[in-house]
């Protein structure tokens, strides 16, 4: 028996069946107990190796897209922003929009939950099976600015398509100068129709020039992404601030 156990032990390792390692004794007595056949024995190995790949799977995605933290929807208090609708982010959190290769366009004053949506959308995003990648719009273009420099531009233009989203994070926060904000405008366009972006920003459309140093640049890159897209307009005051005056009166 023990060497038929570790013969078994081998082919297992071999196959990179860990889940089935790891489990098949417990499972083989519980099976022997309940009277299971093999088919059945069988099949409830499988659907633990099966789920932990999955879950693996997921964990590798989450990891590869960078989240700054960890927020999900069931966190966000949607009582405090009256503004958005519950029904709309619940709809956006099934990932229609990325089927449908469109985009999300946070829009709203600092504190007031962009990051944490974003990064909520990203997460279950990553639990559907979809490569996601989250940056800020200043990391966004200094990475591409650092792949020119490295002679690999379009390599890492053809790279960030490759993502199923892209999450653009604080634009507007930082000013950029022509050439980043150029290398912006040709990710947005390189991706229309062709992959979804989530962008967070405090600036209203009107004011996208002030990012985009002219106004034909920034109305090129607002036509691109709004022209499939679902825009939230968040107002109100920080909800950070708002917790923090909160406690201090407790
Ligand atoms: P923004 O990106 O708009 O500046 P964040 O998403 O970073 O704001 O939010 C700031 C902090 O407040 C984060 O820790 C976030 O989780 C939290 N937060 C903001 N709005 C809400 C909300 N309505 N419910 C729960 N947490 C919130
Ligand atoms: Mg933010």
């Amino acid at each position: 028996m023990n060497e038929e156990f570790s013969r078994l032990e081998q082919h297992l390792k071999t196959l990179r069946l860990s889940c089935f390692l790891s489990s098949y004794q417990r499972v083989a007595n519980q099976s022997a107990k309940a009277n299971h056949s093999y088919t059945e024995f069988l099949s409830v190995l499988a659907e633990q190796e099966v789920h932990k790949r999955v879950e693996s799977a997921i964990a590798g995605r989450v990891r590869a897209a960078k989240f700054p933290q960890l927020k999900t929807l069931d966190t966000f208090d949607f009582a405090a922003q009256p503004a958005l609708k519950k029904k709309q982010l619940i709809q956006l959190h099934q990932c229609h929009f990325l089927r449908e290769k469109s985009n999300v366009i946070f829009i709203g004053p600092c504190g007031t939950g962009k990051t944490h949506l974003s990064i909520a959308l990203g997460h279950e995003a990553c639990a559907q099976g979809y490569r996601v990648y989250f940056s800020t719009a200043a990391g966004l273009i200094n990475t591409l600015i650092e792949a020119k420099h490295e002679y690999r531009l379009q390599k890492k233009m053809k790279q960030l398509c490759r993502f199923d989203l892209i999450i653009c994070d604080e634009l507007g926060y930082i000013p950029f100068d022509r050439e980043g904000t150029d290398f912006l405008f040709q990710l947005v366009a390189a991706r229309y129709e062709q992959g979804s972006m989530i962008v967070t920003t405090n600036l209203p459309f009107s004011e996208w020039t002030n990012v985009f140093h002219d106004s034909a640049t920034a109305a090129a890159v607002v036509d691109r992404l709004v022209h499939h897209s679902t825009i939230l307009q968040i107002q109100g005051d920080s909800y950070r601030l708002a917790q923090k005056v909160a406690s201090s009166k407790t």
